[in-house]
């Protein structure tokens, strides 16, 4: 079975990939040691910048492996593509300067905040998930994945992890924080990037 490393620390995102790689025969593995290395900055001003900068850090402490590194976030139309490449630090002051994550809730509560009394047809936005493979400190090749969604006025679901439980999925009339691990492999951006990836590599390595 083919293994793939991820450079990530968020025990969410790694559940994502864990579950679309199931069901595409292929092993996740966090980076060895990943707790200890230090952190790649993360100053780009779009979420393939970011991306890129974190597989080309992380690959370096593991020559000759594959590393993937997944930039993500919410944008939603109404906050201006907002809260974006921040959105993992969006209740900070100012999360364009923040070095350090704030936590899930806070984040929801503040986006929340910013569409308070927007109506439903004008809270509309989408998760983006770019995914960069690279090798020995280079990028090989990137992978963009979307969802399209409404952003809700309360949470609902308690899977998932971020924004999930805001994020209404039309389609199957669910929020994120609704679906089970398969659901969200099939319709999130996530498992949308990771398809992309699973199919470059294919032609890459040749299985
Ligand atoms: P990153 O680690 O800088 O890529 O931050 C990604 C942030 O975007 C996360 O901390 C979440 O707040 C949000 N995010 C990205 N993907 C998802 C998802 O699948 N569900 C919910 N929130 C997400």
């Amino acid at each position: 079975m083919r293994r793939i490393l991820i450079a990530t620390s968020n025990p969410g995102k790694l559940r994502d990939f864990a579950g679309a790689a199931l069901r595409h025969k292929v092993e996740i593995a966090g980076i060895p040691g990943f707790s200890s290395l230090p952190l790649a900055v993360e100053d780009g001003l779009t979420f393939e910048a970011n991306a890129r900068k974190k597989a080309e850090a992380y690959s370096r402490y593991v020559p000759a492996e594959m590393v993937v590194a997944d930039d993500s976030g919410l944008e939603v139309d109404a906050l201006n593509g907002a809260p974006g490449v921040h959105s993992a630090r969006y209740a900070a002051d100012q999360p364009d300067k923040a070095d350090a994550n704030t936590d899930d809730q806070a984040n929801n509560a503040r986006v929340l905040q910013e569409l308070k009394g927007v109506p439903q047809e004008r809270r509309t936005g989408r998760f983006v998930c770019v995914l960069a493979a690279a090798r020995d400190g280079k990028t090989l090749a990137t992978f963009r994945g979307t969802a399209e969604g409404i952003i809700l006025d309360s949470p609902r679901g308690t899977n998932g992890f971020g924004y999930d439980p805001l994020f209404y999925f039309p389609q199957i009339k669910k929020t994120f924080a609704e679906l089970t691990a398969e659901e969200k492999s099939n319709y999130s951006h996530r498992g949308a990037a990771f398809r992309q990836f699973l199919n470059w590599c294919k032609d890459f390595t040749g299985n």
